[in-house]
């Protein structure tokens, strides 16, 4: 089945950063604080669970905000519930969006002028009850143009607003006889920009498609909205949380399905329904689902152990030094126990980002603890026989490996300082090409191995593998936004890692060229610009169209390393 994912699909900027605000509150909670949201902070209860198990729960009674530091959604809350949470001693986190603050500036100024208010919306909704908070007791709320003939037609001053959420469609409906009624009316399309593109968008993908599924909370408003706009176009539409609402056999009366998202929809959730419409026949079932099969793979830590393992050739190709397939086997060891175990004490951004992954971890517990366990030995093994400082070397890195999931310093007085090396900001997108760059350059640091040609050869593996891990981090921001700020991206933002990253693969294209030309390196050096570009192609799709690319995204730049590796056991073989 063809599947062509809206672009606007996925988190808002509102809900983004009332996500930020609330993961702040978290990062720098005092002891013993209690911090809260004022209603669920999004619809997706994958997130909300892991707010609760972070100790933030979600009340909506005042009175149980006595005290506490309080996070105000994005929807906002009207003035009283303000001044009574200030009453009751509450701190406020204010995570109202920019743009649902500007309706509420917008009705106050108009109420303070003996305005009336008439909003667009659900009487029920959040944004809605904070709207009418402000309209000093002359606002009413409606949902259909023929309720504007229940509202008085004396009065004078009126004004139009929309919850930001609203379908355009009708809002514009709404406004013409609006205008009628109140030829002096002050009409304000308070419609957030976000949602016009989606449901603009939704529109434009239905003549393209010949169904649409529209994924989000089946009780999000701006979710139920896109099903609305997709259901007008006269088209199927299925409106689904996860993917297990879908039926394979329905869907495959279809050969293009269109998808899009509400605002408080994970990327991980549209991923996974993507793949499965993906996977479907028109024959009714479900075809051999290899992207399925390539992320088990990549699930397994096949591809990091097969990558490390084809870096170490690497290093053989660039430095021309005799190597051995028991340096490749070491560092696969090394990279495969390393990876396997941090998973585990990283699990909270793994149920995030991918609860498919969360879930297979889970499931084979067992054989990832022993296999790992008989990776770390067989790399210890064979660092032993490659010499005594190199077993040392190897049991520094795995030291460095293990501590950076787990406490540092067990102390209280040491309490202000970086438990794990994980809390250092942007560790994670640092160690682990350090790590990799310190495995496949291990064999040849002790000897009489030319330093130059090490250390330029530990140099480019370091590059190389900063660029993966960058690409991968864009991926994962979400998860890892949401579980603290731990890689680059989370820490300064996409568009300057993008930056960053296009700085890496020029500084691994200026070390490519210049290793041969100063005599630190072979030719195969030259070879690297190919990956060092395909990466840059990657980074390019990544930021336009990121989550079309996702499924198969990961496991391409994890494939690249391994060509560049097969290059590098071509090049030992015939040099
Ligand atoms: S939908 Fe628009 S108004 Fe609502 S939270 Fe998101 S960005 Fe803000």
């Amino acid at each position: 089945m063809k599947v062509v994912i809206a672009r606007t699909a996925g988190f808002c900027k509102g809900v983004r950063d009332a996500i930020e605000i609330t993961m702040e509150a978290i990062q720098h909670r005092e002891k013993g604080e209690d911090i809260c949201t004022f209603g669920p902070l999004i619809h997706n209860r994958q997130v909300l669970a892991m707010l609760e198990k972070k100790g933030v729960v979600d009340e909506n009674r005042i009175e149980r905000c006595a005290g506490k530091k309080v996070v105000i959604r994005a929807h906002g809350i009207p003035p009283y519930s303000r001044q009574k949470l200030h009453e009751q001693g509450a701190t406020l986190l204010d995570a109202t969006c920019k743009r649902v603050a500007r309706v509420h500036a917008a009705i106050k100024r108009n109420a303070r002028h003996g305005y009336h208010t008439i909003i667009v919306g659900d009487a029920d909704h959040a944004e809605v009850i904070g709207l009418l908070g402000y309209t000093e007791n002359r606002g009413a709320v409606i949902n259909r143009p023929e309720q504007l003939s229940e509202l008085p037609s004396d009065w004078e001053n009126v004004l139009l607003v929309a919850q930001t959420t609203q379908n355009e469609e009708v809002f514009r409906e709404i406004e013409e006889v609006f205008l009628k009624k109140y030829p002096k009316g002050i009409v304000k399309n308070t419609i957030c920009d976000s949602t016009q593109e989606r449901q603009a968008e939704v529109r434009q993908l239905c003549s393209g498609v010949q169904a649409m599924v529209i994924v989000g909370g089946l009780h999000s408003g701006n979710t139920l909205r896109l099903a609305e706009v997709a259901r007008a176009c006269r088209i199927p539409t299925f409106h689904v949380e996860t993917e297990s609402e879908l039926d394979a056999g329905v869907m495959a009366h279809y050969s293009c399905v269109g998808v899009s998202a509400g605002a408080s929809t994970p990327n991980w959730i549209i991923r996974d329904i993507v793949e499965f419409l993906e996977a479907i026949t028109p024959e009714a079932g479900t075809k051999f689902r290899w992207k399925h099969t390539l992320e088990r793979l990549s699930y397994g830590n096949f591809y990091v152990a097969l990558a490390t393992a084809l870096l170490a050739q690497i290093v053989e190709a660039l430095t021309d030094f005799a190597g051995s397939a028991a340096f490749s086997l070491m560092a696969a060891g090394y990279a495969f126990a390393m990876h396997s175990l941090n998973i585990y004490l990283d699990q909270d951004s793994t149920e995030l980002n991918d609860p498919g992954r969360a879930a297979f971890y889970h499931k084979w517990r067992p054989v990832f603890m022993f296999s790992s366990a008989v990776s770390l030995a067989t790399a210890l093994v064979l660092a032993y026989r490659t010499g005594f400082a190199n077993f040392i070397g190897m049991i520094l890195l795995i030291f460095m490996g293990l501590l950076y999931g787990v406490k540092l310093f067990m102390h209280a007085r040491w309490e202000k300082f970086p438990f794990k090396l994980k809390d250092i900001p942007t560790s994670k997108t640092f160690l682990v090409p350090m790590a990799w760059a310190g495995v496949c350059i291990l064999p040849y640091i002790a000897g009489t191995y030319a330093p130059w040609r090490v250390a330029y050869a530990g140099w480019v593996i370091f590059l190389l593998s900063l660029v993966r891990t960058t690409l991968r981090d864009l991926l994962a921001i979400q998860g890892d936004r949401l579980v603290g700020k731990e890689t680059l991206v989370v820490l300064v933002g996409e568009k300057r890692t993008e930056f960053f990253t296009v700085g890496v693969i020029l500084a691994l294209v200026i070390t490519a060229l210049c290793g041969p030309v100063a005599g630190v390196s072979t030719g195969f050096s030259f070879f690297l610009i190919v990956p060092a570009l395909i990466y840059l192609f990657f980074l390019k799709i990544g930021s336009t169209r990121k989550l079309r690319e996702a499924p198969l995204y990961d496991v391409l730049i994890e494939i690249v390393l391994i060509v560049a590796g097969l290059s590098a056991i071509a090049w030992n073989l015939t040099h």
